[in-house]
């Protein structure tokens, strides 16, 4: 006899649930879709102990017709996508039709909806099953609440973690939900207290504002860029505010929040030499297409998405941001430089702050002896709880008043025609910075960063055009390579000849080198050579942008005045002039500030001059 059964439908929809619903959050990430989905303008998220005890999502959308109700809760039933036609062109966030009918099968779970038009419905389910439908108020849209999750899958419980954590989460999904969606107004509770607000007036300055703070969203600078296929647009913070991961870069295709490890390059491409090494901007990335280009049907949880002119994107998302950069006075205010205190909320966005808060708040209730019971977690009166409280209550009070002056201000003072004012030098601190002055206030110049920007770019245009500069050497430089490398060379020998570079077979594995590019660092032409032959032996292609721009760095980095290096008066001045010709005078090739200011008003503030 055979061994094999078809899965009833409680038991493969529980299935279905553990890819879907992982945690409270994704039960909060497709309530929130679905709410989306049916062109809400508002959207309110009631949220008990972190969603564990329960998630209520009411919306004002077009709410679900009674005879459509018990079908909602069908595996594979969703009234989004009829045919193959439209799984390749899809334009709502859900399409699958398992959300519900996997959120149902692991929760307690009510649904009261109307379309507006007749009496609404409301769908008592438990576990899966049907319990109770009754007739309900005609009030047009939709309130989903999910009680007790997975309790009747202990083991998922046992996976979730601290109540921190899960709220975490959640606030982490909203936030994503609030940043694609700007026109619609979301408020979220959580035990009873307001946590999270946005306007839901389209401004997404005001939602950036929200998540991460004031002092970010005034350093963020505005982008847009269209191509034949592509609209891009959003907002990227100034280079002086980094973070250490890739977290804070958020990219929205068609509304849809999505992971893209390429994207994410091609906006660190655009920065370029603008970030220090190791450190990570804050992007918020709208991508706007024609939803056939993209194909989202790649992950249960749609986070991952498939573009069929990708190389378009790429490049129109690097070039919009590079262009918005070389547009940007970015010289650091002394005054400014200093962690801001968003960073530190419950509503941060990097999940390393978030584990750090966590063990922090963990270590301090275990100080004072408490257990874990979820509301002592939330009602701890001690003052880091109660300056998170403060901080969103702030941050709330920004948004209460959409006409908030600051936005325009921080829009219009980014758009400046001469990028580096005249500074006049006023003498040298420690023989390292430069101090100088204008009308604007007072800046310090780090003078190797200053010069290495400045030779860098000096190099870089040298490096240009490399066959055409060719050093013949007196005295040729002689190799020993191994079989293999002479292998390798004798394969390649067109690509080395294509960049300048012309090495001889001296019988054996012997090799002599006559000439080689001009643009080659004095002392370094050997390593160079043998990194390249290392490079084709390891099976890559010799990419000599790459060796060009790091010639470049290393050149302008041994060829700069070190700190301890005195200067005059003249020395200083001519130093300060060739920085302003710089196509990027504000931060070295390795992405470190040049220039600090002081701006009259922050001098005065710092004297208590004015309060
Ligand atoms: P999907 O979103 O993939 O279609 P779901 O299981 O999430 O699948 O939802 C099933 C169906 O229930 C949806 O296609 C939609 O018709 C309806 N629905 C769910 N939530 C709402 C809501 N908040 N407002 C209106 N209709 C909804
Ligand atoms: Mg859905």
């Amino acid at each position: 006899m055979g061994k094999i059964v078809q899965l009833p439908d409680d038991l493969s929809n529980k299935i279905a649930a553990g890819e879907v619903v992982e945690r409270p959050a994704s039960v909060v990430k497709e309530l929130l879709e679905n709410s989306v989905d049916a062109n809400s303008q508002w959207i309110k998220i009631e949220l008990e102990e972190a969603g564990l005890r329960s998630i209520k999502v009411i919306d004002d959308g077009d709410g679900i017709e009674p005879d459509d109700c018990e079908k909602a809760f069908f595996r594979h039933a969703t009234s989004k996508i009829i045919d193959e036609f439209d799984l390749f062109r899809v334009k709502t966030l859900g399409f699958r039709g398992e959300a519900l009918a996997s959120i149902a099968s692991v929760s307690q779970l009510t649904l009261k909806t109307s379309t507006g038009h007749q009496s609404g419905t409301e769908i008592v389910v438990h576990g899966g099953k049907i319990q109770d439908i009754q007739k309900h108020t005609k009030r047009k849209g939709t309130e989903i609440s999910v009680e007790n999750l997975f309790y009747n899958t202990p083991a998922r419980l046992k996976y979730l973690k601290t109540i921190h954590t899960e709220l975490g989460h959640i606030t982490d999904t909203i936030n994503k939900m609030a940043l694609s969606h700007p026109n619609i107004r979301f408020e979220c509770y959580h035990n009873g207290k307001r946590i999270f607000f946005t306007p839901g007036n389209g401004n997404l300055l005001q939602v950036i504002q929200q998540i991460y703070g004031k002092k970010i969203a005034q350093n963020m600078v505005n982008i847009e860029n269209d191509s034949l296929d592509y609209n891009v647009k959003g907002y990227i913070a100034k280079p002086e505010i980094t973070r250490s991961n890739r977290n804070f870069i958020s990219l929205i295709v068609n509304g849809r929040f999505i992971k893209n490890p390429a994207i994410n390059k091609a906006i660190l491409d655009g920065y370029h030499t603008f970030l220090p090494i190791g450190r990570y901007p804050i992007v918020v990335l709208q991508m706007n297409m024609d939803p056939y280009l993209v194909d989202v049907n790649v992950h249960p949880a749609k986070t991952e998405v498939r573009f069929s002119k990708e190389k378009e994107l790429f490049e129109i998302v690097k070039q919009t941001v590079y262009d918005a950069l070389h547009k940007q006075t970015l010289i650091p205010s002394g005054a400014k430089i200093e962690k801001p205190k968003s960073e530190q909320t419950v509503l941060s966005f990097d999940p390393l702050d978030y584990k750090n808060k966590q063990k922090e708040e963990r270590e301090h209730l275990e100080d004072l002896n408490h257990g874990f019971k979820v509301n002592e977690v939330f009602n701890d009166p001690s003052p880091k709880r109660e300056l998170i409280q403060e901080n969103h209550q702030s941050a709330i009070e920004n948004t209460k008043n959409p006409e908030e002056p600051n936005f325009t201000e921080a829009e219009e003072e980014s758009v400046v025609e001469e990028r580096m004012p005249v500074m006049y030098p006023i003498g040298q601190l420690h023989g390292t910075y430069i101090l100088a002055q204008n009308d604007k206030g007072l800046y310090m110049i780090d003078q190797h960063a200053a010069q290495e920007r400045i030779k860098y770019e000096y190099f870089k245009k040298k490096l240009g055009n490399p066959v055409n500069e060719v050093q013949e050497l007196s005295v040729p430089l002689n190799f020993e390579f191994t079989s293999k490398e002479s292998i390798i060379i004798e394969e390649n020998k067109e690509t080395f000849e294509r960049v300048g570079l012309f090495l001889e077979n001296f019988g054996d594995y012997s090799y002599i080198v006559r000439a080689y590019p001009s643009w080659f660092p004095e002392g370094e032409e050997e390593q160079i050579i043998r990194d390249m032959v290392d490079e084709l032996v390891d099976g890559r292609n010799i990419d000599i942008e790459k060796i060009r721009e790091e010639a470049a760095i290393l050149m302008s980095c041994k060829r700069s005045i070190k700190a301890n290096h005195y200067l005059n008066h003249q020395e200083m001045d001519y130093l300060l002039n060739e920085l302003r010709t710089c196509q990027d005078p504000f931060t070295c090739p390795h992405g470190r500030p040049i220039v600090i200011h002081f701006s009259e008003y922050e001098l005065q503030r710092m004297f208590k001059r004015i309060m």
